[in-house]
């Protein structure tokens, strides 16, 4: 999974070979779409997501990546904005209800800011 500031100027960065493999350093060309996903927003919403997918063009390597807008975090459900917005609350001292509320997430968010050590 690469991690990509801007998907417009990543896709120009393929079409002019500047995407380069991190495994071998060959040149990445499209190869599909990865999983379509639900990424909760601030407020509760959902916003619906469907990344690209490259694959290198070194026939040794092959290797695939996908490419994941830097508004969301690998493995969660919820996006940049309102997860950084809880870990600043919660180093503010509030508590992870009142964080949940605020924010339109669940409550089960607290514990996960628990298990970083994030929550007081
Ligand atoms: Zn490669």
């Amino acid at each position: 999974m690469i991690v990509v500031a801007d998907p417009h100027e990543t896709q120009a960065g393929l079409r002019e070979g500047r995407v380069v493999c991190p495994g071998c350093g060959g040149r990445f060309r499209k190869h599909g779409f990865a999983r379509s996903r639900s990424v909760r927003t601030r407020g509760g919403a959902r916003r619906q997501l469907r990344p690209a997918r490259v694959r290198c063009i070194n026939p040794a390597c092959g290797r695939t990546q996908v490419l994941l807008p830097a508004w969301c975090v690998p493995g969660r459900a919820d996006d940049a904005d309102t997860i950084g917005s809880a870990l600043l609350a919660a180093a503010a001292g509030q508590g992870h209800r009142s964080i949940a509320e605020r924010l339109g997430c669940a409550r089960r968010y607290g514990a996960w800011l628990a298990a970083r050590g994030t929550y007081r």
